[in-house]
Formats: structure tokens, sequence, C-alpha cells
């Protein structure tokens, strides 16, 4: 059986005063029996303070990128060392915004994943297609090349998670339906496991794209759809704790 996640990514939203009301509602707002995992992912200038206001409770924190070095002369880059010395326990990469404007490719992606699991942080792999993609029938072909780009850098699928994304729906208020949503979710899981049949049973793929509080149970409730990915809703305490609950 795979354990649920709610992960929170805040992209670039914050203030120390607004992450303070935003954990210390969440926190406040916990069910004492949660039987999911719950994460946030801040801007990195404030995962020290997610540290000292989260440390001890059952929310993790985590980063929105890495550096694909390990150390040296790389202005303004984090290596995956560093965000395991945070204690981020995940970290997204290869995030559609990301892709589009960095022009991060597959490759790119995967070598990001590969630095994170070699320190034992868990990636969270963005895959997903464009309207214009789906629309053309390529759904299936572009998370294949994003997902497969990976697979093919990493010895071990052990730690890997997977998030899948339709670009259409990342902050629009468009939501792929649970069946849209699970037909891409067992597609990826079928193809790791065409390469780990274990990995792929306990591989958790994450839905992302406009999780609501009125949607999120739906989703959340189709057999490959492992958790949430949550970027708008998860900036505000109510709707991030009803998506919890709904999990
Ligand atoms: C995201 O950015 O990962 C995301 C899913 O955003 P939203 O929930 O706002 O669509």
């Amino acid at each position: 059986m795979r354990r649920t996640l709610i992960a929170g990514n805040w992209k670039m939203n914050g203030s120390f005063s607004a992450n303070r009301s935003l954990l210390s509602e969440i926190k406040a707002g916990l069910p004492a029996n949660l039987e999911c995992d719950v994460l946030v992912c801040p801007p990195a200038p404030y995962l020290a303070q997610c540290a000292e206001l989260l440390g001890g409770t059952a929310v993790m924190w985590g980063a929105q990128d890495v550096s694909v070095h390990a150390q040296g002369a790389f202005t303004g880059e984090m290596s995956a060392a560093m965000l395991q010395d945070c204690a981020c326990k995940y970290v997204i990469v290869g995030h559609s915004e990301r892709r589009a404007y960095h022009a991060e490719s597959s490759e790119l992606v995967a070598q990001k994943a590969r630095q994170l699991l070699g320190v034992g942080v868990k990636p969270i792999v963005c895959v997903g297609e464009t309207l214009e993609q789906r629309e053309g029938g390529l759904t299936n072909q572009v998370v294949a090349e994003q997902l497969n780009a990976v697979l093919d850098q990493l010895d071990v699928l052990e730690g890997l998670v997977l998030a899948y994304e339709p670009v259409w729906a990342i902050g629009t208020g468009k939501t792929a339906t649970p069946a849209m949503a699970q037909e891409v979710h067992g597609f990826l899981r079928q193809l790791v496991a065409g390469r780990d049949v274990a990995a792929a049973e306990k591989l958790q793929i994450l839905y992302g794209g406009s999780m609501k509080p009125d949607n999120a149970r739906e989703l959340l409730a189709m057999p490959d759809i492992d958790g949430g990915l949550i970027g708008g809703a998860a900036l505000k305490s109510q709707d991030f704790l009803a998506i919890i609950a709904a999990s």
C-alpha cells in the first residue's frame, strides 16, 4: 500500500511573516490521526525558517530546484548536499515552469534527480504535456520521453517520486478529470514496471494541476494517484488542510 503525499509548491511566494501565519495555521489544523505525508516547498531563503517552525512536527519541507553540480564556481546555484544539510526530504525537479522559463531539458532534469538520490533526498520529478500536445494526441509520447530520460540515468529507482502535471492545468483552474489523470498515471507506472516491477509498485505518483478541496477527493481516489503537488491552494491554509483531509 503506497502512502499518500500531499506536497505544497509555494513557487516564488511568501515572506517571513506570511509563512509564519500559514505554517502555524497548518500545524494547528492538522488532524491528530494524520494518515498522509505532508510537505511544503518554500522558496530556498525560507528553508531555515521552515526547519525552525516545522522541526518536530509531522510537516516536512523541501526545495523547488537543485543544481546538477556537486559544488564549486556555479554562482546562484544550490547543491543537493546543501539542501540535504537544510534537512530537505524532497526536492521538486523539472517543474514545467523551469522547463519553460529556464529551458531545462529532460536530460538536465535527470541529472538533478541523480544528484538528489546520491545524497538521500527524494526528487519529485514533474512530467506533463502542453494543451497543444494533448490535442495532438501526444500526451503519452511526451511524458514517456520525459520519464525515460530520468530512468535512463538512474541505477536505483528507490526514492524516486513522480508528479504528473499537465501544463494546461497548472494555475489555470482547469483540472484533468480523475479518469484522464488516472490514464496517464497508469501509463507512467507501466513504463517504470518495464524496468523494475517492484519499484513501480512502490512508486508514488502525484497529480498536480489546479488540485483544490472540491476535486481532491475524486482525484486521490484513483488507484494510481498517490498524492498531490499543489500550487495555488497550498498558499491558503484552509484549502491545503481540506486537501489533506480529503486524502
Ligand atoms: C504546480 O505549480 O505544481 C501546481 C500544480 O500549481 P496549481 O495547483 O496552482 O495548478
